[in-house]
Order: C-alpha cells, then sequence, then structure tokens
C-alpha cells in the first residue's frame, strides 16, 4: 500500500522516449533493412560494415588523389595497388637480386619470370616426359615443338 506513485517520473519518461522509434521483436538488435536482406547484429557499427561491403551504402571510400582520376577504393590497400599500377606511385618494386642487373618489377610473378628466363634461377621446366627423352623446356610451346618434330607427337 505504501507504493509512491511518482507522477514527476512518469513525465519525465514519456519525454525522453523518442516516438519515431519503431519497436522490433528483438529490442537491442540492429537490422540492415535491405530487401531480401536479413543482416541483423547487436552493433550498429557492424551493420553499417556490413551496409558498406555488401550493399555500398555509407561507404568511407578512399579516393586517388590524383588529377583527373575518379577512382575509388573501399580499402586503402586497394587504393595503393591502384595507385602503383596505374600512376607508379607509391610503388613496392621486386629487385633482381643477380649481379649487375637492374630489373624491377612491380609483381613478384613478372620478377619470376625474368629470372626463369634471363638468369636461369627457379625455372618451372617442362618436361617432355616421354620415354628415355630428357628433353625439357621453358615454355610449354617449346615443349610442344619439341613433341611434335622429335617424336611425332602433335598436341592440340
Ligand atoms: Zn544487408
Ligand atoms: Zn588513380
Ligand atoms: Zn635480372
Ligand atoms: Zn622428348
Amino acid at each position: 500500500m505504501g507504493k509512491r506513485k511518482g507522477g514527476n517520473n512518469e513525465d519525465n519518461n514519456d519525454k525522453k522516449r523518442s516516438k519515431g522509434e519503431r519497436e522490433e521483436d528483438s529490442p537491442g538488435m540492429f537490422t540492415c533493412g535491405e530487401e531480401g536482406c536479413d543482416f541483423e547484429s547487436k552493433w550498429k557499427c557492424a551493420v553499417k560494415r556490413h551496409k558498406a561491403a555488401i550493399h555500398d551504402i555509407d561507404v568511407t571510400y578512399y579516393l586517388c588523389s590524383v588529377d583527373g582520376c575518379d577512382f575509388k577504393a573501399k580499402t586503402a590497400s586497394t587504393l595503393k595497388t591502384h595507385r602503383a599500377a596505374i600512376h607508379d606511385i607509391d610503388v613496392t618494386y621486386y629487385l633482381c637480386s643477380v649481379d649487375g642487373c637492374v630489373f624491377k618489377a612491380k609483381q613478384a610473378s613478372s620478377l619470376k619470370t625474368h629470372k626463369a628466363f634471363v638468369h636461369d634461377v627457379d625455372v618451372t621446366y617442362y618436361l617432355c616426359r616421354v620415354d628415355g627423352c630428357e628433353y625439357k623446356a621453358k615454355k610449354a610451346s617449346s615443349l610442344k615443338r619439341h613433341k611434335a618434330s622429335v617424336h611425332g607427337i602433335h598436341v592440340v
């Protein structure tokens, strides 16, 4: 019987409750809200990240600062790759380690190809595999030619 009704408190609560907010089944869960997507999370920032990655909404883009280029990327590393490949900015070069060689490549695979052909380093050989034949080639096309001329095998 000694319960206080506290009329003042109720007034305050009413003012704090914003009437625009929807009451969902599971309060405290943030949902994506995009059509056909049922992503939900307890964290508002996770939903923001999800929307940026999946739906291109509210994306923080990394813009290419080069004049006339309107490239934009979702990650810093994508932008770096773009700038290196297109504008030669901030390029991480792969240098040929052979004495006296000044070759450099933007991609590890290009350097590997260079080393194989010019210096015979790390060569991936194509082997003939015909009984008794020890022929090996650096190029698939050379092996094909060899097989045709020496063994009469024509590979399409
Ligand atoms: Zn979604
Ligand atoms: Zn650019
Ligand atoms: Zn080299
Ligand atoms: Zn052979």
